[in-house]
């Protein structure tokens, strides 16, 4: 049996794309492997987000090239090799196949070009065990933030047929998946031939078996009413919204390209908390965008305040050749953005502690999904919303929905009993 090791960098969307790359080679007789020196077949799937991440990616494949077997071959897929494409071989010789972000849709054909007259090539069907999974609904992204490369890099905005989605899905649940979480750039753009987003979650909340739907990434200006509602009348889908606001101030919101005001961002969050009061919201932040002000960032901080995110990505900006804020001038400085950044991670760290804190006490229901390594009379898990759950147990199955009482906050991890 050959064996495939897969290094992923990166977001969920990157996540969900090894996960598909691994099912694809699973069904043609491949076993993973947590060992590079078994591996028959290596997978770098990277990320170009960053610079930083790029640099990352590429000492990665530098060193797994040196460390392979010299018949194993090394593939580099996702972001920084869609911007790369073929200088990639070039610049590190032992790369064997270069396969871009954008030619994801078309795996099977890949696969087979390169593997079929391999002898690791064979049909036997391996199934998938986790009891969370992602799904990719939609691809690419038409929004183009000035200081973001996915578009560049991913394409234009595609929805995946509802037909191909429902199928998938079924299958995993068949495979034995309770979660789901739908993936996309921008999923709240989701259209399959009149059919939206909020109708995609009616429909794949619909299949029997599934316990939990949850989705991300939102854009706010693409959050409707519409999705809102749904999502507080579906009972399976999960009580959390990931809805980046990037700054809370008009001028820097627009010269950011994001096409919504900071007034219309808090507008979406009332909405949210009007229909679904105890949701977790999260967020994405970046400070230190060109030009913001020591005033604009503290607009940032005072809307952070006010929403009150039960976590955040927090980032000090960063020039991404190849976008539009590439061209502006990155005339904040270093250790100025770092400031900021540490003010802002100080202030969410609280509001953090506060929202877990103020749990203890209540009454949750945990989504089993592993014990942990560590400490083994602890098993781990996830709430409705997006909080990590510790609960002691003698035994439960993963995917197992249990009722716990919350004993104490560790700031990140709530840890509870059972009822
Ligand atoms: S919505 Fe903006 S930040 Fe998100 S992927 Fe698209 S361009 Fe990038």
């Amino acid at each position: 049996m050959p064996f495939v090791y897969f290094q992923t960098f990166g977001c969920q969307m990157n996540v969900a794309d090894s996960d598909e790359l691994k099912r694809k080679l699973e069904a043609r007789g491949f076993e993973e492997t947590s060992c590079i020196a078994d591996a028959d077949l290596i997978i770098v799937n990277t990320c170009t987000v960053r610079q930083n991440a790029e640099n990352k990616a590429l000492a990665r494949i530098k060193e797994f090239s040196k460390l392979k077997k010299p018949q194993c071959l090394l593939w580099v897929t996702g972001c920084m090799a869609q911007r790369m494409g073929d200088t990639l071989k070039d610049a590190i010789p032992g790369v064997s196949l270069v396969i871009g972000a954008k030619e994801i849709d078309n795996l099977d054909s890949i696969i087979n070009e390169h593997l079929i007259h391999s002898s690791f090539y064979n049909q036997e069907h391996h199934s998938h065990s986790s009891v969370s999974d992602y799904i990719t609904v939609m691809r690419g992204c038409n929004n183009y933030c000035a200081y973001c490369i996915v578009p560049y890099v991913r394409g234009d905005e595609h929805s995946i047929p509802v037909s191909t989605i429902l199928d998938t899905i079924r299958a995993r649940i068949d495979d034995g998946v309770k979660e789901i979480t739908l993936l996309g750039q921008n999923v709240n753009s989701y259209n399959d031939n009149g059919t939206d987003f909020a109708d995609l979650i009616v429909k794949v909340s619909a299949l029997d078996g599934l316990k939990r739907l949850r989705f991300t990434t939102s854009h706010p200006k693409d959050c409707s009413d519409k999705l809102i509602r749904t999502i507080a009348e579906t009972p399976q889908c999960c009580s959390h919204f990931h809805l980046p606001v990037q700054a809370g101030t008009d001028r820097i919101l627009s010269i950011m390209n994001r096409r919504y005001t900071a007034k219309d961002y808090l507008n979406r969050i009332d909405t949210i908390r009007r229909y679904i009061p105890h949701a977790d919201i999260t967020t994405d932040i970046l400070v230190g965008f060109p030009t913001e002000t020591d005033a604009e960032f503290n607009d940032t901080l005072s809307l952070v305040k006010q929403v009150r995110y039960t976590t955040a990505f927090m980032f000090a900006y960063s020039v991404r050749e190849g976008t539009a804020a590439s061209r502006m001038t990155d005339d904040i400085p270093k250790q100025e953005k770092l400031d900021r950044l540490n003010r802002l991670i100080e202030a969410q760290t609280e509001i953090t502690k506060e929202i877990y804190d103020s749990m203890i006490g209540s009454t949750i229901e945990v989504m089993i999904n592993g014990r942990q390594d560590k400490r083994e009379k602890f098993w781990m898990g996830q709430d409705n919303g997006c909080k990590r759950i510790l609960v002691t147990g003698e035994h439960f199955n993963n995917g197992d929905i249990i009722r716990c009482s919350v004993k104490r906050s560790s700031g990140m991890t709530l840890v509870c009993d059972t009822q």
